[in-house]
């Protein structure tokens, strides 16, 4: 019944806020930290190197098995790779318009959580924005079913150490990774510096960078969105593009996207101006 998922999501939303504060209030175990950690990892790269860099950018390959382990990884932190991709191939289309999915013009609530429980988009239009994705039958039954790895996610860290373990193990990482992703949709385009004269109102925050694994290079990215990285230059830390380096080098994933020279080149020109 898909009049259900909003108040599903919203209700998704509430809980991974309050369960951790909950959690820190009661007290908190080294192992729940050590589950932090892992769960942390997991959704980063579930999030940002499967949900955005890979499954909605294409920018690197990676084998049917990997493939299905990161969409699954993205779907316990919330977001499937079939809607993700097609809301966010329609906002590189059309950021900062009226017909954009998320943006600062739509104020902060909306941009920040409203985007995540309103769709404001139809099933027919996602599957034609995604229909490299829409050709596997596993990632359709993600689509559908969304909700079975985060609920499976959560069930394991609950077995595993109870009550703090589920808040600090598996809200706690989906909180953050949803707030620093809705930061860059936020202040991505609010922001004043710019390297790229880009057609929208993207910008790059070195903090914003740091706290989103690499992310928040966001003038970057819509500038040249087909690489696999954010941080063009040396000095713009892309925590996530060293992740997926070491992928690469583990033999997991292949053929990464970089930057071709003469736009490293004009970064290295047009670094810290102001358009
Ligand atoms: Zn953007
Ligand atoms: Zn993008």
């Amino acid at each position: 019944m898909p009049w259900l998922w909003p108040s599903a999501t919203a209700a998704f939303l509430i809980l991974i806020h309050v369960a951790p504060v909950m959690a820190l209030v009661r007290g908190t175990r080294p192992a729940d930290w050590g589950a932090f950690c892992v769960g942390y990892a997991i959704a980063s790269l579930g999030a940002v190197g499967g949900l955005h860099r890979y499954f909605a950018h294409a920018s690197f390959r990676t084998s049917r098995v990997f493939q299905l382990l990161i969409a699954l990884a993205g779907c316990a932190v919330g977001g499937d790779p079939i809607s993700f991709t097609a809301r966010h191939r329609r906002h590189h289309r059309l950021a900062d318009t009226g017909d954009d999915v998320h943006g600062p013009h739509q104020g902060w609530f909306y941009c920040w959580f409203g985007t995540l429980v309103d769709y404001a988009m139809s099933e027919r239009e996602m599957l034609q924005l995604a229909p490299d994705l829409a050709a596997w039958p596993e990632l359709r039954w993600l689509h559908r079913w969304s909700f079975v790895p985060a609920f499976g996610a959560a069930a394991v860290a609950a077995l595993v150490g109870g009550f703090t373990m589920f808040a600090i193990g598996y809200c706690l990482p989906a909180a953050l990774i949803v707030n620093f992703g809705s930061a860059v949709n936020y202040f991505g385009h609010r922001g004043r510096r710019r390297s790229y004269p880009t057609r929208d109102r993207s910008s790059n925050s070195w903090l914003l960078a740091l706290v989103s694994f690499g992310e928040g290079w966001h003038n970057n990215h819509h500038y040249y969105p087909a690489a696999c990285r954010s941080g063009f230059a040396w000095w713009e830390i892309d925590v996530m593009y060293y992740e997926l380096r070491l992928l690469a080098w583990l033999g997991l994933i292949w053929d990464l996207k970089e930057v071709p020279a003469h736009v490293r080149a004009q970064v290295r020109a047009a670094s810290g101006r102001r358009w």
